[in-house]
């Protein structure tokens, strides 16, 4: 079933333009799962502040163009646009011209990821193939299976088959 995702846009969050902006040459072959390995955050406020000192250590101190992700995801299931779609991020070194990189906000080493945000990846993801942003056959991985990182945490690892597959 294509459920409406409900994404808050960059504008809703109050995000700064990005210095420049590279767009995905074809529709995104992978999806890279992250975690932020920051505390949780509860609610549109706390996560939305979350999203602004994200970006703001991405485009400082890592250099970066813009906030890494494509998405992120709150612990209650509300997706935040990163980049958004068809554009690539900086999220995984030497897998970011064919991948959407989604970060679920928490760490997940030690929390698990809640029911409400794993359906919301899921239908983002949907919806992404759905529009032609997403290859439908495209291949999920955690960041951990790509570079030496714990990233996305042990226990968001442990739950990604739940969002292999389309079913
Ligand atoms: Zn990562």
């Amino acid at each position: 079933m294509d459920q409406k995702v409900n994404i808050v846009s960059r504008a809703q969050w109050g995000a700064a333009a990005p210095r420049k902006r590279e767009t995905l040459k074809d529709c995104a072959q992978r999806v890279v799962i992250h975690h932020t390995a920051l505390p949780i955050c509860t609610g549109m406020k706390e996560c939305v502040d979350r999203l602004v000192s994200i970006q703001r250590a991405h485009m400082t101190e890592r250099r970066f163009d813009d906030i890494g992700y494509n998405f992120l995801v709150g612990e209650d299931g509300t997706v935040y646009e990163g980049r958004g779609w068809g554009v690539v991020g900086a999220h995984a070194k030497g897998h970011n011209h064919d991948s959407l990189g989604i970060a679920f906000m928490g760490n997940y080493n030690s929390d698990a990821p809640s029911t409400e945000e794993l359906s919301a990846v899921k239908q983002l993801l949907q919806s992404g193939v759905s529009q032609g942003f997403l290859q439908p056959e495209f291949v999920l991985f955690g960041h951990r299976d790509l570079g030496s990182t714990q990233c996305p945490g042990d226990k968001l690892y442990a739950a990604l088959p739940q969002l292999r597959g389309t079913a």
